[in-house]
Protein backbone atom coordinates (compact mmCIF):
# COMPACT_ATOMS: atom_id res chain seq x y z
CA UNK A 1 0.00 0.00 0.00
CA UNK A 2 1.39 3.54 -0.84
CA UNK A 3 0.28 6.42 0.87
CA UNK A 4 0.95 10.67 0.76
CA UNK A 5 0.76 12.51 3.48
CA UNK A 6 0.81 15.59 2.41
CA UNK A 7 0.87 19.66 3.75
CA UNK A 8 2.27 18.54 6.85
CA UNK A 9 4.59 20.69 9.42
CA UNK A 10 7.87 17.90 9.51
CA UNK A 11 9.47 16.89 13.05
CA UNK A 12 12.38 15.37 11.02
CA UNK A 13 14.18 14.76 14.11
CA UNK A 14 16.86 14.06 12.00
CA UNK A 15 21.26 15.02 12.75
CA UNK A 16 20.59 18.95 12.01
CA UNK A 17 16.83 18.83 14.15
CA UNK A 18 15.19 20.21 10.54
CA UNK A 19 11.58 21.01 10.55
CA UNK A 20 9.98 21.26 7.43
CA UNK A 21 7.19 23.39 6.73
CA UNK A 22 4.20 22.60 4.69
CA UNK A 23 5.88 18.96 3.47
CA UNK A 24 4.72 16.28 2.14
CA UNK A 25 5.84 12.32 2.83
CA UNK A 26 5.82 9.18 0.86
CA UNK A 27 5.18 5.47 2.17
CA UNK A 28 5.45 2.78 0.55
CA UNK A 29 4.47 -1.04 2.15
CA UNK A 30 5.43 0.46 5.48
CA UNK A 31 9.01 2.07 4.91
CA UNK A 32 9.39 5.96 3.92
CA UNK A 33 10.29 6.23 0.69
CA UNK A 34 10.52 10.60 0.48
CA UNK A 35 10.20 13.26 3.11
CA UNK A 36 9.53 16.85 2.75
CA UNK A 37 9.37 16.92 -1.49
CA UNK A 38 7.64 13.73 -2.60
CA UNK A 39 7.98 12.89 -6.68
CA UNK A 40 4.90 13.19 -8.80
CA UNK A 41 5.78 9.84 -10.30
CA UNK A 42 4.33 8.15 -6.94
CA UNK A 43 1.21 7.01 -7.49
CA UNK A 44 -0.42 7.05 -3.15
CA UNK A 45 -3.22 4.45 -2.90
CA UNK A 46 -4.54 7.02 0.13
CA UNK A 47 -3.74 10.34 0.65
CA UNK A 48 -4.04 12.18 3.93
CA UNK A 49 -4.21 16.08 4.05
CA UNK A 50 -1.85 17.23 7.33
CA UNK A 51 -2.81 20.45 6.67
CA UNK A 52 -2.51 22.54 10.45
CA UNK A 53 -1.04 19.30 11.58
CA UNK A 54 2.81 18.16 13.08
CA UNK A 55 4.44 14.57 11.76
CA UNK A 56 6.96 13.16 13.97
CA UNK A 57 8.67 10.34 14.75
CA UNK A 58 7.03 8.06 16.79
CA UNK A 59 7.42 8.17 20.56
CA UNK A 60 9.61 5.66 22.67
CA UNK A 61 8.03 4.34 26.15
CA UNK A 62 11.43 3.30 28.24
CA UNK A 63 9.54 2.30 30.99
CA UNK A 64 6.17 0.86 31.78
CA UNK A 65 4.50 -1.59 32.93
CA UNK A 66 0.77 -1.33 30.58
CA UNK A 67 -1.32 -4.27 32.10
CA UNK A 68 -0.82 -2.00 35.35
CA UNK A 69 -3.45 0.38 33.27
CA UNK A 70 -6.03 -1.66 35.17
CA UNK A 71 -4.79 -0.31 38.50
CA UNK A 72 -5.29 3.28 37.48
CA UNK A 73 -6.53 5.46 40.06
CA UNK A 74 -6.26 2.59 42.94
CA UNK A 75 -3.98 2.58 45.80
CA UNK A 76 -3.83 6.56 44.97
CA UNK A 77 -2.52 9.01 47.23
CA UNK A 78 0.13 7.04 49.25
CA UNK A 79 3.94 7.08 49.35
CA UNK A 80 6.10 4.22 47.37
CA UNK A 81 6.47 1.88 49.98
CA UNK A 82 2.96 1.37 51.08
CA UNK A 83 1.65 2.05 47.62
CA UNK A 84 3.69 -1.02 46.49
CA UNK A 85 3.95 -3.96 49.21
CA UNK A 86 0.60 -2.86 50.86
CA UNK A 87 -1.50 -2.52 47.73
CA UNK A 88 -0.24 -3.42 44.71
CA UNK A 89 1.27 -6.22 45.07
CA UNK A 90 -1.40 -7.41 46.95
CA UNK A 91 -3.30 -7.17 44.02
CA UNK A 92 -1.12 -8.49 42.02
CA UNK A 93 -1.06 -11.67 43.35
CA UNK A 94 -5.07 -11.91 42.00
CA UNK A 95 -3.82 -11.06 38.66
CA UNK A 96 -4.58 -13.97 36.20
CA UNK A 97 -3.12 -14.53 32.12
CA UNK A 98 -6.50 -13.09 31.26
CA UNK A 99 -6.53 -9.84 33.60
CA UNK A 100 -2.80 -9.30 32.06
CA UNK A 101 -4.04 -9.68 28.50
CA UNK A 102 -6.88 -7.30 28.75
CA UNK A 103 -4.88 -4.63 30.23
CA UNK A 104 -2.08 -5.08 27.71
CA UNK A 105 -4.44 -3.95 25.29
CA UNK A 106 -6.03 -1.40 27.09
CA UNK A 107 -1.99 0.03 27.40
CA UNK A 108 -1.29 -0.72 24.10
CA UNK A 109 -4.05 1.17 22.67
CA UNK A 110 -3.18 3.71 24.98
CA UNK A 111 0.24 4.10 23.96
CA UNK A 112 -0.68 4.38 19.84
CA UNK A 113 -3.52 7.05 20.83
CA UNK A 114 -0.36 8.77 22.22
CA UNK A 115 2.08 8.62 19.63
CA UNK A 116 4.22 6.06 20.40
CA UNK A 117 5.39 3.41 18.97
CA UNK A 118 7.75 1.30 21.00
CA UNK A 119 7.72 0.20 24.27
CA UNK A 120 9.90 -1.12 27.09
CA UNK A 121 8.11 -3.35 29.65
CA UNK A 122 8.61 -5.75 32.88
CA UNK A 123 5.55 -7.69 33.94
CA UNK A 124 4.43 -10.72 34.91
CA UNK A 125 2.56 -13.34 32.08
CA UNK A 126 4.68 -11.80 29.51
CA UNK A 127 2.93 -13.83 26.69
CA UNK A 128 -0.24 -12.04 26.88
CA UNK A 129 1.65 -8.83 26.35
CA UNK A 130 3.65 -10.35 23.44
CA UNK A 131 0.63 -11.62 22.11
CA UNK A 132 -1.05 -8.11 21.99
CA UNK A 133 2.34 -6.76 20.45
CA UNK A 134 2.41 -9.23 17.88
CA UNK A 135 -1.22 -8.59 16.84
CA UNK A 136 -0.96 -4.76 17.71
CA UNK A 137 2.15 -4.07 15.32
CA UNK A 138 3.77 -2.04 17.62
CA UNK A 139 6.99 -2.88 19.02
CA UNK A 140 8.64 -3.65 22.40
CA UNK A 141 11.23 -5.30 24.47
CA UNK A 142 9.61 -6.84 26.84
CA UNK A 143 11.13 -8.62 30.03
CA UNK A 144 9.56 -11.73 32.28
CA UNK A 145 9.82 -10.17 35.85
CA UNK A 146 12.18 -11.37 38.39
CA UNK A 147 11.79 -11.28 42.10
CA UNK A 148 12.57 -13.42 44.93
CA UNK A 149 9.77 -13.09 46.99
CA UNK A 150 7.66 -16.43 48.66
CA UNK A 151 10.63 -18.89 47.62
CA UNK A 152 9.16 -18.07 44.13
CA UNK A 153 12.89 -17.34 42.80
CA UNK A 154 13.60 -19.95 40.70
CA UNK A 155 10.26 -20.00 39.17
CA UNK A 156 10.23 -16.59 37.84
CA UNK A 157 14.24 -17.40 36.34
CA UNK A 158 12.72 -20.48 34.86
CA UNK A 159 9.70 -18.18 33.45
CA UNK A 160 11.89 -15.14 32.24
CA UNK A 161 14.24 -17.92 30.12
CA UNK A 162 11.68 -19.67 28.61
CA UNK A 163 9.86 -16.18 27.65
CA UNK A 164 13.30 -14.83 26.16
CA UNK A 165 13.74 -17.95 24.10
CA UNK A 166 10.09 -18.00 22.86
CA UNK A 167 9.87 -14.49 21.93
CA UNK A 168 13.09 -13.06 21.08
CA UNK A 169 12.92 -11.71 17.31
CA UNK A 170 9.76 -12.46 17.25
CA UNK A 171 7.07 -10.97 15.75
CA UNK A 172 8.70 -9.87 11.99
CA UNK A 173 11.50 -8.91 14.60
CA UNK A 174 9.34 -6.44 16.32
CA UNK A 175 9.86 -7.88 20.11
CA UNK A 176 13.29 -8.04 21.38
CA UNK A 177 13.31 -9.73 24.75
CA UNK A 178 15.35 -8.65 28.38
CA UNK A 179 15.44 -10.09 31.63
CA UNK A 180 13.53 -7.78 33.97
CA UNK A 181 15.31 -8.19 37.61
CA UNK A 182 12.75 -6.04 39.36
CA UNK A 183 15.85 -4.54 41.57
CA UNK A 184 17.93 -4.74 44.35
CA UNK A 185 16.01 -5.34 46.93
CA UNK A 186 13.86 -7.50 45.51
CA UNK A 187 16.27 -9.81 44.16
CA UNK A 188 19.53 -10.78 46.09
CA UNK A 189 23.09 -10.72 44.79
CA UNK A 190 23.33 -14.04 43.76
CA UNK A 191 20.32 -14.26 42.17
CA UNK A 192 21.24 -11.07 39.87
CA UNK A 193 24.48 -12.69 39.49
CA UNK A 194 22.70 -15.61 38.20
CA UNK A 195 20.19 -13.43 36.31
CA UNK A 196 22.81 -11.35 34.54
CA UNK A 197 24.67 -14.68 33.42
CA UNK A 198 21.32 -15.92 31.39
CA UNK A 199 21.14 -12.44 30.05
CA UNK A 200 24.73 -11.96 28.65
CA UNK A 201 24.67 -16.25 27.83
CA UNK A 202 21.44 -14.64 25.26
CA UNK A 203 23.86 -11.68 24.40
CA UNK A 204 20.52 -9.75 25.76
CA UNK A 205 20.03 -6.82 27.67
CA UNK A 206 18.74 -5.88 31.61
CA UNK A 207 15.73 -3.91 32.42
CA UNK A 208 15.83 -3.35 36.39
CA UNK A 209 14.08 -0.45 38.42
CA UNK A 210 17.27 0.95 40.35
CA UNK A 211 18.34 4.07 42.82
CA UNK A 212 13.82 4.85 42.82
CA UNK A 213 13.79 5.44 46.99
CA UNK A 214 15.55 7.53 49.59
CA UNK A 215 14.42 4.53 51.77
CA UNK A 216 16.35 1.71 48.30
CA UNK A 217 19.38 3.65 49.05
CA UNK A 218 19.34 4.05 52.82
CA UNK A 219 18.52 0.06 53.19
CA UNK A 220 21.47 -0.87 50.59
CA UNK A 221 23.74 1.24 52.26
CA UNK A 222 23.27 -0.32 55.63
CA UNK A 223 22.94 -4.07 54.03
CA UNK A 224 25.81 -3.93 51.59
CA UNK A 225 27.55 -0.63 52.68
CA UNK A 226 27.48 1.25 49.22
CA UNK A 227 24.72 2.58 46.95
CA UNK A 228 22.44 0.51 44.83
CA UNK A 229 24.20 1.86 41.53
CA UNK A 230 28.07 0.83 43.35
CA UNK A 231 26.29 -2.80 44.54
CA UNK A 232 25.22 -3.54 41.12
CA UNK A 233 28.17 -2.59 39.40
CA UNK A 234 30.52 -4.73 41.53
CA UNK A 235 27.96 -7.43 40.83
CA UNK A 236 28.93 -7.22 37.20
CA UNK A 237 25.18 -6.61 36.24
CA UNK A 238 26.01 -3.34 33.80
CA UNK A 239 27.99 -6.00 31.94
CA UNK A 240 24.99 -6.56 30.22
CA UNK A 241 23.52 -3.38 27.99
CA UNK A 242 21.24 -2.33 30.70
CA UNK A 243 17.91 0.15 31.34
CA UNK A 244 17.72 1.25 34.84
CA UNK A 245 14.48 3.24 35.33
CA UNK A 246 14.11 5.95 37.80
CA UNK A 247 17.65 6.63 39.04
CA UNK A 248 16.55 9.41 41.13
CA UNK A 249 18.40 8.75 44.20
CA UNK A 250 21.79 8.86 42.64
CA UNK A 251 24.99 10.67 43.78
CA UNK A 252 28.20 12.21 41.49
CA UNK A 253 29.59 9.21 42.15
CA UNK A 254 26.86 7.04 40.85
CA UNK A 255 26.37 8.84 37.97
CA UNK A 256 30.22 8.82 37.05
CA UNK A 257 29.77 4.88 37.15
CA UNK A 258 26.44 5.25 34.69
CA UNK A 259 28.25 6.75 32.59
CA UNK A 260 31.20 4.61 33.00
CA UNK A 261 28.87 1.59 31.59
CA UNK A 262 26.73 3.19 29.46
CA UNK A 263 23.94 2.46 31.48
CA UNK A 264 20.50 3.66 30.34
CA UNK A 265 18.82 5.59 32.70
CA UNK A 266 14.82 6.40 32.55
CA UNK A 267 13.47 9.10 33.47
CA UNK A 268 10.04 8.18 35.01
CA UNK A 269 8.80 11.81 36.46
CA UNK A 270 5.00 11.13 36.18
CA UNK A 271 5.43 7.59 38.83
CA UNK A 272 8.28 9.67 40.57
CA UNK A 273 5.80 12.43 41.50
CA UNK A 274 2.55 10.43 42.09
CA UNK A 275 4.49 8.29 44.93
CA UNK A 276 6.88 11.05 46.34
CA UNK A 277 9.77 9.86 45.09
CA UNK A 278 11.70 12.94 44.07
CA UNK A 279 13.36 14.20 40.60
CA UNK A 280 16.21 12.76 39.17
CA UNK A 281 18.98 14.82 38.17
CA UNK A 282 17.95 14.54 34.68
CA UNK A 283 20.54 17.54 33.98
CA UNK A 284 23.73 16.50 35.95
CA UNK A 285 23.12 12.92 33.83
CA UNK A 286 23.04 14.43 30.31
CA UNK A 287 26.25 16.84 31.55
CA UNK A 288 27.86 13.75 32.34
CA UNK A 289 26.77 11.98 28.89
CA UNK A 290 24.46 9.36 30.36
CA UNK A 291 21.68 7.98 27.82
CA UNK A 292 18.42 9.56 29.44
CA UNK A 293 14.76 8.34 27.98
CA UNK A 294 11.66 8.76 28.78
CA UNK A 295 8.97 6.38 30.29
ZN1 LIG B 1 8.45 0.28 37.06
Amino acid sequence: MKILIKNALILTVNQQNEVLGNADIAIDNGCLQAIGKVSDNFEADKVLDATKQIVLPGLVNAHTHIPMALFRNYADDLPFWPWLLEKIKPAEDHLSAEHVCWGAKLGVLELIQSGVTCFSDMYFYMDEVANVVKESGIRACLSGVLLEVDDLGPTFMKEAIDFHDSWHGKADGRINAFFGPHSMYLCGPEYLRETTAEARKRKTGIHIHLAESRQEVADSNEKYGKSPVQHLADLGLFECLTAAAHCVHVSSEDIELLAKHKVNVINNPTSNMKLANGFAPVDALLKRGVNVALG
